[in-house]
C-alpha cells in the first residue's frame, strides 16, 4: 500500500511514524486515513502544527504487554501474550474493548486504540481512547478454560486500569461470560465492587441495551442518513451484514425491526443467505446459545443456502442489496467486493465493524456517490453505551431499556449530523470519512493544547 500524502508535512509525519513502528500495516492504514482527512482542516486550525498535536496524538501515552500462563483441561500450561494500549486520555478515562482472536498483534491493537480516541469523542461523552486483548482464541476452549485464561489475564491488567484510568469493555472474542470472569478476578484481588468493565451481566451492575448497542446504533444511523440524505427509509431495502457475532446480530435486529429485509450473515468459514429474510431467532440459537457454526442455519432453513468461503466470507458482498453493513473485521471488504456491490446497485455502505473496507475500496464506493459512513462514527453506539453503563455504576442505579436505548438514538444523530455538518464546513460535503476524523479530533486537541506539555 501506498502511504503517500500531498502535503509536506503530513507525508513527514507518515514517513516518521512507519520508521518508528516498523511492521504495523493496520496501525499505518488507520493513521494514513487520520492524517489524509485532517489535511482539510489544518487552514482553519494552525494550532494542529503550532501545538504539535498531530506529532503528539499519533504516539500512545503508554503500550503495555504481557505474559498469560493459563492451565488447559488437559494440565498442562499455555502461554499467550496480553496487550493494552492506552493511547490517549485528554478528555477521559482509557476506554475501549478487550479482543480475544489468533490474530490480534500490536499493529492490530494500536490501528484499533487510535480509531477509538476519535470515535470516543464523537460520542460527546468523556472518555479516552484505549484498546486491549490477546492472541488467545476462545473458540473450542471449554468454560473452565476460558476462566483460567480470563483469571489470569486480569491478574497482570488489574494494576494498569480503574474505574477512573482505564475502564475495558468487550470485542472479538469477549463477550459477557468473558466480561464476566475477568470481572470476578478485578473484584477478588482489589477487594472493590466499582465500574471497572463495561458489558458485564445485568445481575452485578451491566447496562440494559449493551448488548444491542453497536448493532442497534449502526441502523440508528443508517436510518437518519436515509431521511437526511436520500428522503427514504429501511423500508422494502434489502440489507446484507457481515459477520453473526455481537454486531450482525443486533444490526440484523434493528434492520429488520424498521422494514429492511436482511438476506445474508457470515462467519470466517462462509455466509449464508436468505431470500425470504433471515430468521434471527435461529441465529442466535446458533451463535448466543450453541457457540456453533453458521452453516447450522440451513439445517434449520432448508430453503436458505450456505456457501463455505475460504477467502474470510468476501464472497458474501456479491449479494445484491440497497444496504450493506460490514460487520465483522478489518479489510473485509475490498475494492473487488466494493465493484460487486457498486454493479448490483448498492446505496449505503454503513460499517459496523472497525476499519472493515479497504482504502481503495472506501475511496471507490466515494467516487460512486454511494453514502459511506466509517466505523469510527457509525459503530460508536457501543462505546457511547458503555459510556451510559459507567455514569448508571456511578451513580449506584440502572435505568430501563427505553431510557438507554433513547439516549443511544440521540447520541447516534447527533454524530452524524456533526460529522455531515463538519465535512461541509472544510468543504467536502458528504465524505463521512473526513467529518468523522476531523470532528473527533477538535475537541481532544482542544484539550490536549489546554492541559499543556502532555
Ligand atoms: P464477535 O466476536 O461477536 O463476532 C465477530 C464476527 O465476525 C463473527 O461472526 C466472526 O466469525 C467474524 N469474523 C471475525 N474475524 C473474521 C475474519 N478474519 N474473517 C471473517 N469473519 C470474521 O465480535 P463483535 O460482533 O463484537 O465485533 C465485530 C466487529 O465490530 C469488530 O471489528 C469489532 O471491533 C467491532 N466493534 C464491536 C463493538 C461491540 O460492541 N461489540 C463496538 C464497536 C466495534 P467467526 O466466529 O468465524 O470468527
Amino acid at each position: 500500500m501506498d502511504y503517500t500524502i500531498d502535503n509536506e508535512y503530513l507525508n513527514g509525519l507518515m514517513q516518521q511514524v512507519m520508521a518508528k513502528n516498523p511492521n504495523e500495516p493496520e496501525f499505518f492504514q488507520a493513521v494514513h486515513e487520520f492524517l489524509t482527512s485532517v489535511k482539510a482542516a489544518l487552514p482553519t486550525h494552525p494550532e494542529l502544527i503550532e501545538k504539535q498535536v498531530l506529532e503528539r496524538i499519533v504516539e500512545p501515552e503508554r503500550q503495555i504487554m504481557f505474559r498469560v500462563a493459563w492451565i488447559d483441561d488437559n494440565g498442562r500450561m499455555q502461554i499467550n501474550r496480553g496487550y493494552r494500549i492506552q493511547f490517549n486520555s485528554a478528555i477521559g478515562p482509557y476506554k475501549g474493548g478487550l479482543r480475544l482472536h489468533p490474530s490480534v498483534n500490536l499493529s492490530i491493537l494500536k490501528f484499533l486504540g487510535f480509531e477509538q480516541i476519535f470515535k470516543n469523542s464523537l460520542t460527546g461523552l468523556p472518555m479516552g481512547g484505549a484498546k486491549g486483548g490477546s492472541d488467545f482464541d476462545p473458540k473450542g476452549k471449554s468454560d473452565n478454560e476460558v476462566m483460567s485464561f480470563c483469571q489470569s489475564f486480569m491478574r497482570e491488567l488489574y494494576r494498569h486500569i480503574g474505574p477512573d484510568c482505564d475502564v475495558p469493555a468487550g470485542d472479538i472474542g469477549t463477550g459477557a461470560r468473558e466480561i464476566g470472569y475477568m470481572f470476578g478476578q478485578y473484584k477478588k484481588i482489589v477487594n472493590e465492587f466499582s465500574g471497572i468493565l463495561t458489558g458485564k451481566k445485568l445481575t452485578f451492575g451491566g447496562s440494559l441495551a449493551r448488548t444491542e448497542a453497536t448493532g442497534y446504533g449502526l441502523c440508528y444511523m443508517m436510518e437518519v442518513l436515509l431521511a437526511k440524505k436520500m428522503n427514504t427509509t429501511f423500508a422494502g431495502k434489502t440489507v446484507v451484514i457481515s459477520g453473526s457475532g455481537n454486531v450482525a446480530i443486533y444490526a440484523c435486529e434493528k434492520a429488520t425491526q424498521l422494514g429492511g429485509k436482511v438476506v445474508a450473515l457470515s462467519d470466517s468459514n462462509g455466509y449464508i443467505y436468505d431470500a425470504d429474510g433471515i430468521k434471527l431467532d435461529i441465529v442466535k440459537d446458533i451463535k448466543e446459545v450453541r457457540r456453533a457454526r453458521i452453516s447450522e442455519y440451513v439445517k434449520a432453513v432448508p430453503s436458505a443456502k450456505y456457501t463455505a468461503d475460504s477467502n474470510g466470507s468476501k464472497g458474501i458482498w456479491t449479494i445484491p442489496c440497497d444496504i450493506a453493513l460490514p460487520c465483522a473485521t478489518q479489510n473485509e471488504l475490498n475494492l473487488d467486493s466494493a465493484k460487486k456491490l457498486v454493479a448490483n446497485g448498492v446505496k449505503v455502505v454503513g460499517e459496523g465493524a472497525n476499519m472493515p473496507t479497504t482504502p481503495d475500496a472506501i475511496a471507490y464506493l466515494q467516487d460512486q456517490k454511494i453514502f459511506f459512513t466509517p466505523g469510527k462514527a457509525s459503530n460508536a453506539g457501543g462505546v457511547a453505551t458503555s459510556g451510559l453503563e459507567m455514569c448508571q455504576n456511578s451513580a449506584r442505579l440502572s435505568w430501563t431499556f427505553e431510557e438507554v436505548d433513547a439516549k443511544l438514538k440521540d447520541i447516534m444523530v447527533n454524530i452524524f449530523n456533526t460529522i455531515d455538518a463538519t465535512a461541509a464546513e472544510v468543504g467536502c460535503e458528504n465524505n463521512y470519512v473526513v467529518g468523522a476524523n476531523i470532528a473527533g479530533l477538535l475537541k481532544v486537541s482542544d484539550a490536549m493544547i489546554a492541559q499543556g506539555c502532555i
